[in-house]
């Protein structure tokens, strides 16, 4: 039924436009897209023409808020009606709930001409769990354990962080996110890509405008860590979105971890120790992604929080708005921060050491607490169907196993990685005309 090859072509999905002249002729008879989370949608059409047989069929779907179509051409035996089916397996292909998609046909007749059906939409929802929801202000909470009193403390959760955002950012949520509350982690984990790692404990796609998390109702300490990163990293995503990308991940990561209501423990002691020692990693090497060393990138998590820390302190909260404006405007990171706060990255970098104890003030160990923190974010790319990169959040089952959250720091930022690197490739891919994606 299905020839099975996918067009890896990707088609701007509102501004494609097919060489119409057998709209009269064709007629869409009947147009479903079907869910099975988490393993399957099947898309099927049956159509009708008054005129020439119908010999072509084409599948076009994607992701609505990445923009991007992939194609799929379908076996068609010759007739004025005809019947195709194409199951989109969502295990291969991963699509994160709350993923809305929308789709469409080509069909071609004998004549050559075409005929393209309006855009559908679909709502990936993960229908196998009772979820209780409440909308505010452009966010959705999605729960279903816990009761009313979860969902209260999800929302006011939200809510807050939001308004910090707006002070901090100066800007609001524009797109709908949705966030996915799962009772634990294997509940979550089997809505996530059937080869994730075990130790992943929650995901986000600022791209699509989704996050899961797994925590237990009553975690307060969990609801207060997860959900401000989370959004946090939503709402600057939504802020400073453009076709070039640019923002430095140590800004992105480091206002997620400054917003957390719930501080990440031993990070003060990190930079301590690591400035004592003179190990601080230079800010520019985390302009573009982390360290894969598990150690380095909780460094790096920890550095970053501090230098966004330090820029609202001695520049002002001011300072951040006109910083994300630049990034907005694909400002270079170096440029910008001359531009808003004067200096260079490595200026920047100086003036925050200079709050820190140095090698030589302080002469060996006297270092600060060891301890990992009881779990810890990260952000990794888990690809999909043309999907943006997740940003991943581990969850509190790890406490007391730091090597699992120095991975999954790790992960993060090859994340990062990717998700800068493919947002370069996009812009190129665009500039030639074809962009391929899977
Ligand atoms: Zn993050």
């Amino acid at each position: 039924m299905v020839r099975s090859f996918l067009f890896l072509l990707v088609l701007s999905l509102f501004g494609f436009v097919s060489p119409v002249a057998a709209q009269e002729t064709i007629t869409v008879v009947e147009s479903t897209a079907t869910p099975d989370f988490p393993l399957s949608i099947t898309f099927a059409l049956t159509a009708e023409s008054s005129g020439a047989e119908i010999v072509e069929i084409d599948l076009l779907y994607g992701a609505t808020r990445s923009e991007v179509l992939s194609v799929v051409e379908l076996a068609v035996e010759p007739a004025t009606r005809v019947r195709v089916e194409h199951v989109l397996d969502t295990q291969v292909n991963y699509l994160p709930p709350g993923t809305e998609m929308t789709y469409r046909w080509l069909i071609r007749d004998a004549t050559g001409s075409e005929f393209s059906s309006p855009p559908q939409t679909l709502f990936y929802h993960d229908q196998r769990f009772n979820w209780s929801e409440r909308t505010e202000r452009n966010v959705t909470v999605y729960w279903y354990e816990g009761g009313e009193p979860f969902g209260d403390e999800l929302m006011q959760t939200s809510l807050r962080t939001l308004d910090v955002l707006q002070n901090e950012i100066g800007t609001q949520l524009s797109l709908p996110v949705r966030i996915y509350i799962y009772a634990n982690n294997n509940d979550m984990r089997s809505a996530l890509q059937s080869n994730e790692v075990e130790w992943v404990g929650g995901q986000a796609w600022p791209g699509l405008g989704v996050i899961l998390g797994a925590i237990e109702p009553g975690d307060t300490a969990e609801v207060r860590r997860i959900v401000p990163h989370e959004l946090s990293h939503q709402v600057l995503h939504q802020a400073t979105d453009n076709p070039y990308g640019g923002l430095p991940v140590w800004f992105d990561e480091g206002l997620a971890v400054y917003n957390q209501e719930t501080r990440d423990v031993g990070f003060d002691g990190l930079v301590q120790a690591a400035a004592e020692e003179g190990t601080l990693i230079p800010l520019e090497a985390l302009s573009s992604s982390f360290p894969a060393d598990p150690d380095q990138a909780y460094l790096s998590y920890a550095q970053s929080r501090d230098v966004v820390a330090y820029i609202i302190q001695a520049y002002g909260e001011e300072k951040v708005q006109e910083l994300v404006a630049q990034f907005k405007a694909a400002t270079p990171v170096e440029e910008a921060l001359q531009l808003v706060l004067g200096v260079s990255v490595d200026e920047l970098d100086a003036q925050w050491r200079a709050t820190l104890p140095t090698p030589a003030a302080i002469p060996t160990p006297g270092r600060g607490p060891q301890n990992a923190p009881p779990d810890r974010f990260g952000s990794t790319s888990a690809g999909g169907v043309g999907l943006p990169a997740p940003d991943v959040a581990f969850g509190g089952i790890f406490a007391g196993m730091p090597s699992w959250g120095f991975l999954a720091l790790a992960v993060t930022c090859l994340v990062t990685l990717f998700a800068v690197g493919g947002g370069l490739l996009l812009v190129l891919l665009r500039v030639i005309g074809v962009d391929k994606r899977v």
